[in-house]
């Protein structure tokens, strides 16, 4: 039988009174489990006196959702021993049992939805609408690299060559460190691991700190499909202690990071640092940040520009990779525009995501928090405050900004601020608009609202970033519809969710024979 098609998971539709009252189920059973401990687990056996790190609601600091055993430099040194020992046995296994693994792991991820959204819901700010994606995202990645990896299997011939077959395969290169960002918790973490597993490499999974209970409902879906032990571990802990340990291990092949610009350029670098005794080359996924800028054409539909505008650079507060943190006006659009918008962001009111009636919530930590509102304070220095909105004082909640006046030398157009600020600036005509646009040292995602097709050709053509979207918001990329990720130093250009990720996670061989 030929292997099942790649499907996308459907989202929830939450105008349902049905779904919205089974989700409400689901977040009743998480807050029954709040306050447990999370034992770390090196080879099947809790290791004595690990520390524990507290994990804390973001929209009610006070309140403690669970404590996580976390890793010390010793713990990794054992981890990736077992990852180096399950090698060679998980590589050999055949692909058609590493992929039936996956796709049990997504039908048992498909099967907890609700109640792995509803963890995000409480430690990582999420509304319901985004945290059900989330998970719907990590579903789809179990399933497309798996379908990916069946095309690339077993040996290929070549071109034909008279008198000798010349046939390749794809090989697994070894141990892969997976270190993912805590914006999408479960997607982002599950596409790197289920990439590197499938693909016949063993993973150590590093989370980001903030979101260690989700990484642990992923962990609790593999125990459950059943992967072999030392297969793939989770080892939470510091960043910068046990994450830079890991990438800089001899033993470590693959490291897969998804996060900031500055780590990701340390990690690059510290990688590819031979370490004593080391004999191969690292392979390093590196996925980045964003500055995106949306183009309003002069002629746009503000209805739309001004809708998807909102929801690409506020929605999850602005912490998303892909949201717009500059928003371009062309001529006389920039008044109207600019006036919409503000009174579109005032119908909205922040508060905690547990409350579907809210769309805006808490930033994820104190320090995110206070590094958006710096942004807040230089911006009225550097342009003109059009709109500041209203948060509630407890919670790691920050006020939705635009700023107008901005200019390409300013901070507000240049740096990631990973928050609920956008700054507008003007351009007289629609190439101006483009050349602003990419000013910049990222290349994520990018938007054009236009009506006329000369434009959308023109950034088409011109507008070179990962992810362009004509005529809609700039978030919300799914698994193989929209292969993510971007250039510059925005990230390597082999986007997750597309044709070429997998092959990062190999490499060939080739067997040629004189018959
Ligand atoms: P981050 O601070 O760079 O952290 C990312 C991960 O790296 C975390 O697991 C972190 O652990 C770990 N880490 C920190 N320092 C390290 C070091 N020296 N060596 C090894 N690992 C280290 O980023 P974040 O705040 O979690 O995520 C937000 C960033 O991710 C934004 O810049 C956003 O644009 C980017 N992002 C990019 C994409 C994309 O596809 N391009 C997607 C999502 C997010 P700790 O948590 O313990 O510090």
């Amino acid at each position: 039988t030929p292997p099942p098609a790649f499907v996308n998971a459907p989202l929830k539709d939450f105008s349902h009174e049905r779904v919205r009252e089974e989700f409400r189920r689901s977040l009743a059973a998480v807050r029954s489990r709040l306050g447990a401990t999370y034992l770390l687990d090196i080879a099947g056996v809790p290791p004595q006196g690990a520390a524990l790190e507290a994990s804390r609601n973001p929209a009610r600091p006070s309140e403690i959702l669970g404590q996580v055993a976390v890793a010390d430099v010793d713990h990794a040194e054992r981890a990736v021993r077992n990852a180096n020992r399950a090698f060679p046995g998980w590589r050999d296994m055949p692909v058609s049992a590493r992929v039936a693994l996956c796709r049990r792991a997504a039908d048992i991820m498909d099967a907890r939805r609700g109640e792995l959204a509803a963890w995000q819901v409480l430690e990582t700010g999420k509304n319901w609408r985004e945290a059900d994606a989330d998970v719907a995202e990590a579903v789809d990645y179990l399933r497309y690299y798996p379908y990916r990896m069946e095309q690339l299997a077993g040996w290929q011939p070549t071109r034909c060559f008279p008198g000798e077959p010349n046939h390749l395969r794809y090989e697994p290169r070894g141990v892969a460190v997976v270190i993912p960002p805590w914006n999408f918790p479960l997607a982002i973490l599950t596409g790197m691991t289920a990439a590197a597993l499938v693909a016949g490499n063993t993973a150590i999974v590093k989370p980001a700190t903030p979101a260690n209970l989700v990484a642990h409902g992923f962990k609790s879906v593999l125990d459950e499909a059943g992967f072999p032990p030392g297969v793939c571990q989770l080892l939470p802990g510091n960043g910068a202690t046990v994450g830079r340990y890991l990438v800089k291990h001899r033993d470590v092949h693959v490291i897969a990071f998804t996060g900031s610009k500055a780590v990701g350029l340390e990690i690059l670098q510290e990688a590819h640092t031979l370490a004593p005794e080391q004999r191969h080359i690292k392979q390093v996924v590196c996925e980045m940040g964003g500055k995106n800028a949306i183009i309003v054409d002069e002629d746009a539909d503000l209805d739309e520009a001004v809708a998807q505008t909102l929801y690409s650079a506020f929605g999850y507060q602005g912490q998303k990779c892909s949201a717009c943190s500059r928003l371009i006006a062309v001529g006389r659009v920039h008044d109207r525009l600019v006036k919409r918008l503000a009174e579109a962001l005032d119908s909205y009111d922040y508060g905690p995501p547990e409350d579907p009636a809210f769309l805006f919530g808490p930033m994820i930590t104190r320090d995110a928090q206070r590094k958006a509102q710096s942004y807040i304070e230089l911006g009225r220095s550097e342009g003109r405050l059009h709109y500041l909105g209203r948060v509630p004082a407890d919670g790691f909640y920050c006020p939705p900004a635009l700023f107008t006046g901005i200019e390409p030398r300013h901070r507000l157009a240049r740096e990631e601020i990973f928050g609920p600020v956008l700054a507008v600036m003007r351009a007289p005509t629609f190439e101006a608009a483009l050349t602003l646009a990419l000013e910049s040292d990222y290349a994520l995602t990018g938007g054009v609202f236009s009506r006329l097709p000369d434009h959308l050709d023109l950034a088409r053509d011109r507008y070179r970033v990962g992810n362009l979207y004509l005529n809609r918001r700039t978030t919300g990329a799914r698994v193989g519809v929209q292969p993510f990720g971007g250039t510059r130093l925005s990230g390597t250009g082999i986007q997750a969710g597309g044709p070429d990720y997998l092959k990062q996670f190999l490499w060939t061989r080739v067997v040629s024979e004189n018959t």
